[in-house]
């Protein structure tokens, strides 16, 4: 909700207005919350008042009708000055108090013209113009009413043009104007890769097709906020020099009952006439939220719009030359329809930078700023960790505001540490920043995985290991790539997996006396692996080649129905708890010999990482074949 402290008398006649409409208590930022539907027969009401008010006051005659008996009269008594004959109404002037208006309605009186001729009245006859008069009284008054009306929304910035209802308020713009390249976007380097073959395919799309190549049709952007995941969409399009249409999902969630669905067939049909080009949806998670999620009877208009979207994407050709970009920070709360093959197929994560990252981004923010002969932008992209694009430019902008508000020449060393201390305690609020106890667990932690995976025999080798916070819940990650697709798994294969899963939590172990929370989530997937291979795989020499099945919960009914028929007596459950605790225990053992023995490779990967926050696959194999072990 808007903070709306000012209860006093609104100020000007954009607020009255507002307030007479009720909108007073809606957001007036497009990204709050949706506006109530059901006022517009308000809206209504207020408007025919306003007009009836107007015509009231511009058109009606100063002295109102008088009868026509009286007015016969007035001309019998000679009191008629001049009068107009018009084919509804006579109005005319009166001879004595001051020359009075009067008007009378006509009625059929054949011996008038007669009558006035003997009075010696003059007359006119007078045409009516009554499109003139209705000009005058409707749509003159209606026209100002929606000047005004749009005006303000304008002003407001809101998304609920009145005079909009179907057209698309995607913006379009023109080559020219998304000026941004992919050299604006720093530290996002696998992304752009990823992005590379769009720009291609944008910019030679005819290459593209005769050579039958697939292109996917939707590309979604996912990770956190201020990564630069619209910048990136901006980048594509300004790299492949075409128009880029953009619109946020939250704009799309509109008052009037199908305008939603309409703006997206509008966005797709202006596309589909200007491709080769781009169309955006920012924010896709405001639009593109799980149907049937809304235990409230749900949000029926974002729903249609979210099916028009369907729609449109499912009819459109990507050989047409439109792509379909959308980001969002929320990619697990999406309507599974959107991933499905042919619209969203094609995820490409952005992911927070690390050191050498950071310190790209400090230097694009700060090109325009003077920097002081000591500031290095080095060390400061060490002391912020944790801090995505959006922060680090606006840890320039703080710095440049300081240094401008302490009238230096140039913006020094103090002033960002000033700034980062600002940013920080911000952050820190919202728990995204690690403290230096906790960098150093997780730089073990994570160095544990890597080491393991790299000893055990059957374990996808490392790709990446990053200490930089990923998602909401993990700390850092260990990336390994699978080889080749599985279809099967041997026994020594899931062993080892067991293995590395267990890596972060015993190299904490080994190096701190205290162990942390870090783990939980590593524990709770060794055990589930662990119960799979006792219960379902038959791989436990005690328990043979039984199989118990678990309660399993229905795939397609209700969530929490799950039948609870335990086929196997208590006797049975506490031995394969056991067996399950053996199998989690030896791989312990395992785990724990592996890192002692290669305890220097340990200290060496977790020093690296917390200079460089992360170390590639290929690096720590270099390391570790100098460091040779026993088969484990
Ligand atoms: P998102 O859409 O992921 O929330 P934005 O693209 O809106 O983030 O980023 C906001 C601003 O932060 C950008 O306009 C840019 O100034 C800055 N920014 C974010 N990421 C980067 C980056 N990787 N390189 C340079 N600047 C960035
Ligand atoms: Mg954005
Ligand atoms: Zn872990």
């Amino acid at each position: 909700m808007t903070d709306n402290s000012n209860k006093g008398p609104p100020k000007n006649i954009i607020e009255t207005i507002r307030s007479w409409m009720g909108f007073e208590n809606m957001p007036l930022k497009k990204d709050t919350l949706p506006p109530k539907s059901g006022f517009n027969i308000w809206y209504l009401m207020i408007l025919f008042f306003f007009i009836s008010l107007i015509q009231q006051f511009f058109f009606s005659p100063k002295v109102g009708p008088i009868p026509y008996s009286q007015f016969k009269q007035y001309v019998i008594e000679g009191k008629v000055g001049t009068l107009t004959i018009g084919p509804e109404k006579i109005s005319g002037t009166l001879t004595e108090k001051q020359g009075q208006k009067f008007t009378t309605v006509r009625v059929d009186d054949p011996n008038l013209v007669k009558q006035l001729d003997e009075h010696g009245v003059s007359y006119f006859g007078r045409h009516e113009n009554k499109f003139l008069g209705f000009l005058l009284a409707w749509v003159i008054p209606f026209g100002i009413f929606f000047l005004i009306v749009r005006f303000s929304m304008k002003k407001m910035g809101t998304g609920m043009g009145v005079m909009s209802f179907s057209k698309s308020k995607a913006k379009i713009f023109a080559e020219s104007e998304t000026k941004v390249s992919f050299e604006d976007a720093a530290g996002i380097d696998d992304a752009k890769e990823e992005l590379q073959e769009v720009v291609e395919f944008l910019s030679n799309p005819g290459k593209f097709q005769k050579l039958g190549g697939r292109i996917p049709k939707g590309v979604l952007l996912v990770g956190p906020p201020g990564t630069g995941k619209t910048l990136l969409a901006k980048a594509v399009a300004g790299e492949a020099k075409v128009p880029f249409f953009s619109i946020s999902g939250s704009e799309f969630v509109e008052m009037f009952v199908g305008v939603g669905a309409a703006r997206v067939r509008d966005l797709f049909s202006q596309a589909a006439k200007q491709a080769p080009c781009i169309i955006f949806i920012d924010e896709l998670d405001a639009l593109g939220k799980a149907r049937g999620m809304n235990v409230m009877g749900g949000h029926d208009e974002r729903e249609q719009t979210l099916n028009q979207l369907l729609i449109e994407m499912d009819g459109f050709e990507t050989n047409k030359g439109v792509i379909i970009m959308s980001a969002t920070n929320r990619p697990e709360i999406l309507d599974p329809a959107l991933l499905r093959p042919g619209r969203f197929d094609r995820q490409v994560l952005v992911d927070r930078p690390d050191i050498n990252g950071r310190e790209a981004i400090l230097k694009i923010h700060s090109k325009n700023v003077l920097l002081g002969p000591e500031v290095d932008l080095r060390k400061i992209a060490g002391r912020t960790p944790g801090f995505v694009g959006a922060d680090l430019a606006n840890l320039v902008n703080e710095a440049a505001l300081l240094a401008a508000r302490k009238s230096k020449e140039t913006v020094e060393a103090t002033e960002f540490d000033e700034a980062i201390d600002r940013v920080v305690g911000g952050l820190e609020k919202k728990n995204r920043v690690m403290n230096a106890r906790e960098k150093e667990i997780v730089t073990f932690h994570e160095s544990g995985h890597a080491i393991v995976a790299e000893s055990v025999e059957h374990a996808d080798p490392v790709h990446k290991i990053s200490i930089i916070p990923r998602g909401i819940a993990a700390l850092g990650y260990t990336q390994q790539q699978p080889t080749e697709d599985r279809y099967l798994m041997t026994r020594p294969e899931l062993l080892d997996r067991l293995a590395v899963l267990l890596g972060g939590r015993v190299a904490e172990e080994l190096v701190f006396e205290e162990i942390s929370t870090g783990a939980q989530n590593d524990l709770q997937r060794a055990t589930d692996i662990a119960r799979s291979m006792v219960t379902e795989y038959g791989m436990s020499e005690r328990l043979g080649l039984v199989t118990y099945e678990r309660p399993r919960q229905s795939m397609f009914g209700p969530q929490g129905f799950a039948s609870s028929n335990q086929t196997y007596s208590e006797e049975k459950a506490a031995q394969i708890d056991e067996e399950i605790a053996r199998f989690v225990d030896e791989a312990h053992q395992r785990v724990r010999k592996i890192l002692t023995e290669r305890r220097g490779v340990l200290d060496k990967l977790a020093e690296l990482l917390a200079e460089k926050e992360s170390v590639q696959g290929e690096e720590l194999r270099t390391m570790l074949s100098d460091s040779p072990h026993e088969a484990a």
